[in-house]
């Protein structure tokens, strides 16, 4: 396809030296969207991936008191107003193509962070509860997992509640755990998905997969807000 897939104007590519990195990089984009989507650069928490001027964050600083139960995530882009627009297109308008936006970029991350911890590891998609589902046609989470050169496995099933965006942290924090386990796995597990928030919902999966034998949970996200 010619076009970019967010302000759909026409890709016009002249390779040329100076371009043709970023031209590798996010070919779906024409070159002012992909400008607006900016990677993490610089220090960051070493847990969770937040811009972070030390080791590791005051919010996981609380979740190691609580006791923490997943090594670690890695975002890959700040959630800016870009990245919040297209991840709503993406996901809340069915535009379910838009995920090649992140494709190269995903990978890249995986080959970088994960692929040497552990050649066994499986990526678990976030689900959604059957009602979401109907209502969205396609899990954002399993779509990003797919484009990994992994295993998927299916270990999670969740209830359906109430949404989750409405609620605020304390009362996310306070609900019971969502997820419950379909299949039991005995290898590290990759929890890929789209928006890492407040670090809950991973949190929530990983504690579902140790409880039933998983020996390492991480966490791979295209945003971090
Ligand atoms: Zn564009
Ligand atoms: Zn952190």
């Amino acid at each position: 396809m010619n076009i970019c897939l967010y302000c759909y104007a026409l890709l016009e590519k002249p390779l040329t030296w100076s371009n043709w990195l970023t031209i590798e990089a996010n070919s779906v984009l024409c070159e002012t969207c992909a400008a607006k989507l900016k990677i993490i650069s610089g220090k960051r928490c070493e847990v969770c991936s937040r811009a972070w001027n030390g080791a590791i964050c005051s919010d996981c600083q609380q979740w190691r008191q609580l006791g923490e139960n997943i090594e670690g995530n890695y975002s890959i882009y700040y959630y800016n107003e870009t990245m919040r627009d297209l991840i709503t297109q993406w996901k809340f308008r069915g535009d379910y193509v838009l995920r090649e936006v992140f494709r190269k970029d995903l990978q890249r991350a995986f080959e970088k962070q994960f692929a040497s911890i552990t050649p066994s590891i499986a990526a678990v998609p976030i689900p959604l509860s059957k009602n979401r589902m109907q209502e969205r046609g396609f899990n954002q989470s399993l779509a990003l997992a797919e484009m990994l050169d992994i295993p998927v496995k299916h270990a999670l099933g969740r209830n359906s509640g109430e949404k989750q965006a409405k609620k605020n942290r304390k009362s996310r924090l306070k609900r019971g755990n969502p997820f419950f386990i379909t299949e039991a796995l005995q290898q590290p597990a990759l929890i890929v998905d789209d928006i890492y928030t407040t670090g809950t919902t991973v949190r929530q999966a990983a504690q579902q997969l140790k409880l039933h034998g998983c020996p390492a949970v991480y966490s791979l996200t295209v945003a971090r807000s």
